[in-house]
């Protein structure tokens, strides 16, 4: 059911916008490979089957925001190793290729456009550039913005609010993670859903990023 047809676009002023699952679909192979080289660095770190390294990675996301800090507060691991060796270096453009639409939706907004990830810096960079996005935010927010804390912990929402200049209700938040939107709505922001996820939270929704006019306007 479109949310778009019976009401106009958010009108705002910022938009701090997600990377993973919301650039590229959230089905993307890439998403797969870096789950897949997490589990074997966690698997190798605390000698653990691969189920129970699937299970931790997943359960320290959620519990504690990003893996890093997962790992940092259990088991005293320094937070961006994992990273470095699962992320900082990937192929990404073995991965992922230019998104023209994308590239064109995001200029054509004239909003203060910040990157909002949970992920390291390196790897949003590496990301961008494959889809042809270099340039295309005036500033990112990255897990080590955040101090490996990343969404949804309020304290990440507002740091990064400051970094987009605005209010959290002159701010859209367009993610794919239901419940960064949930949390994100609940601190008084703005909310646009990227793909398929639970639209509850979700002022709108969109198909992907290269919709995102129809969605937000600026005022
Ligand atoms: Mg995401």
């Amino acid at each position: 059911m479109s949310r778009l047809s019976d009401r106009g676009p958010i009108l705002c002023r910022a938009l701090l916008i997600d990377l993973d699952g919301t650039l590229y679909p959230a089905d993307h192979p890439i998403v797969a490979h870096v789950d897949e080289l997490m589990n074997r660095y966690v698997q190798s770190k605390l000698g653990l089957d691969p189920e129970r390294a699937d299970f931790l990675r997943v359960s320290y996301t959620q519990q504690y925001g990003t893996l890093a800090r997962g790992l940092q507060e259990r088991h005293d691991l320094d937070p961006l190793e994992a990273y470095e060796v699962c992320c900082n270096h990937i192929d990404a453009r073995g991965f992922l290729q230019p998104d023209p639409a994308a590239r064109a939706a995001l200029a054509g907004l004239p909003h203060r456009k910040v990157l909002f990830s949970n992920a390291t810096r390196p790897y949003c960079e590496r990301v961008l550039e494959a889809l042809g996005l270099t340039g295309a935010f005036e500033a990112l927010f990255t897990m080590e913005s955040s101090g490996y804390r990343g969404k949804p912990d309020p304290e990440t929402f507002r740091a990064a609010a400051e970094l987009a200049g605005h209010k959290p209700p002159e701010i859209a938040v367009v993610d794919d993670s239901p419940g960064n939107v949930r949390a994100a709505r609940a601190l008084g922001f703005r909310t646009v859903l990227v793909g398929s996820g639970d639209a509850e939270h979700a002022e709108r929704t969109i198909r992907a990023i290269a919709d995102l006019p129809d969605a937000v306007a600026f005022g």
